[in-house]
C-alpha cells in the first residue's frame, strides 16, 4: 500500500495575535506527510532550495515518511510564505508569497512512486498536479486540495484537474467561490457536477462535511480551547483522512469514510495546539486514538 502527496514545501513565518515565528517549517506536502504518517507510509514529492536542513529530512524519515521524491535545487531558496492570523485565530491575511524554487518546479516522480495506489494533490498549482498525476499509473484513488488563488488565476487548469480526481478536498469559502453559491451544501454538491465523485468541505473550527452523489456526513471540529497556530490544519486534516482510508486499503464503505473524517479532526486538533510540527513532535497514534475516544464520547447521541 502507498500513498503519494505532491505539494509545497515551504519556510513559513507565521504571526498570532500573541506570538511570531519565523522561517519555520511548512507547506502542504510536509503536514499532509506527517499526518498520513500516523496511519501509513507516505511519499513525499516536492521542491526545496539550498537552504533545506536535513534535520527535517531526518524528521519525516524517521516518522515513516519517503523523502527521496524531495528535489533540491542547490542554487535556490525554498518557498516562503507569511500570514497574520486575525483576534479570531480562523481568519488570516497573506502577507508575503515568494515562490522561488516552487515557480518553476516540474515535479519528477520517482519510478517507485509511479505506481501509488492512493495519490493526494496538496495545495500547489494545478498544472503541477497535473503534470505530477501524467506521471502516475493505475492509481485507486485521487484526491486533490485547492485554495481561492488557483481558482482565480488558473481556473482552466483548475477545470481540468478536477475532471481528473476522484475526490476534492476544500474549504468552505473556496467551494463557494469556485461555484457561486451561497449554501455549503449546494456549493458541494455543484463541485460534483464539475468531475470529482465526492468532495469534502473543511469549515475550520465547525468542523467538515463529506458529500458524494448519495452520502452526506458531518463532523464537528474537536474543540481546542488553546489554539496556537492553525497553518496547516487543512492539509492536516486531509493527510489524517487519506492515511486512515489508505490503512484500510481505500474502502470507501460509509463507516470508513467517517472513520477518516474524525482521524483527519484530530490530527489537524493536535496540530494547532503548536507552531509548525512543534506538536506533532511530542504525540503518537496512541494519544490520536484517545484523544478520538474523548471525541466520541462528547459527540455520541
Ligand atoms: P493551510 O493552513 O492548511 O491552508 O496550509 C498552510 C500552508 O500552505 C502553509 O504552510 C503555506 O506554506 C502553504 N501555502 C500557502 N500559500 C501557498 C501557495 N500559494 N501554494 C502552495 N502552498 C501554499
Amino acid at each position: 500500500m502507498s500513498l503519494l502527496v505532491v505539494g509545497s514545501i515551504a519556510y513559513d513565518t507565521i504571526e498570532t495575535p500573541t506570538a511570531r515565528r519565523e522561517n519555520v517549517l511548512g507547506g502542504s506536502a510536509p503536514f499532509f506527510s506527517y499526518a498520513a504518517g500516523f496511519f501509513c507510509p507516505a511519499q513525499m514529492v516536492g521542491v526545496v532550495g539550498a537552504d533545506w536542513l536535513p534535520q527535517y529530512t531526518e524528521m519525516f524519515q524517521k516518522h515513516g515518511v519517503d523523502t527521496a521524491g524531495i528535489e533540491i535545487v542547490p542554487d535556490g531558496k525554498t518557498f516562503r510564505w507569511s500570514g497574520k492570523y486575525h483576534k479570531n485565530m480562523n481568519d488570516r491575511d497573506t502577507l508575503e508569497t515568494h515562490l522561488n524554487v516552487l515557480g518553476t518546479f516540474q515535479p519528477k516522480l520517482p519510478e517507485d512512486y509511479r505506481r501509488a495506489q492512493f495519490v493526494f494533490l496538496a495545495n500547489c498549482a494545478p498544472s503541477t498536479c497535473l503534470a505530477a498525476l501524467e506521471q502516475v499509473q493505475g492509481a485507486d484513488l485521487v484526491v486533490a486540495d485547492t485554495m481561492d488563488l488557483w481558482i482565480s488565476t488558473t481556473r482552466s487548469d483548475l477545470d481540468t484537474l478536477l475532471k481528473r480526481i476522484d475526490g476534492l478536498i476544500i474549504n468552505d469559502s473556496e467551494a463557494k467561490m469556485l461555484t457561486g453559491e451561497i449554501n455549503t451544501v449546494t456549493a458541494a454538491r455543484k463541485v460534483l457536477t464539475m468531475g470529482p465523485k465526492f468532495v469534502i468541505v473543511k469549515k475550520g473550527e465547525h468542523g467538515a462535511m463529506f458529500v458524494s452523489e448519495y452520502e452526506l456526513y458531518v463532523v464537528p471540529a474537536f474543540p481546542v480551547e488553546d489554539v496556537v497556530d492553525p497553518t496547516g490544519a487543512g492539509d492536516s486534516f486531509a493527510g489524517g483522512l487519506m492515511g486512515y482510508i489508505a490503512s484500510k486499503q481505500g474502502n470507501l464503505d460509509d463507516e470508513t469514510i467517517k472513520t477518516a473524517l474524525v482521524y483527519g479532526t484530530i490530527v489537524a486538533s493536535f496540530g494547532i495546539e503548536g507552531f509548525s510540527f512543534d506538536r506533532y513532535k511530542e504525540i503518537s497514534r496512541a494519544d490520536i486514538d484517545a484523544r478520538r475516544e474523548a471525541f466520541r464520547k462528547i459527540t455520541a447521541f
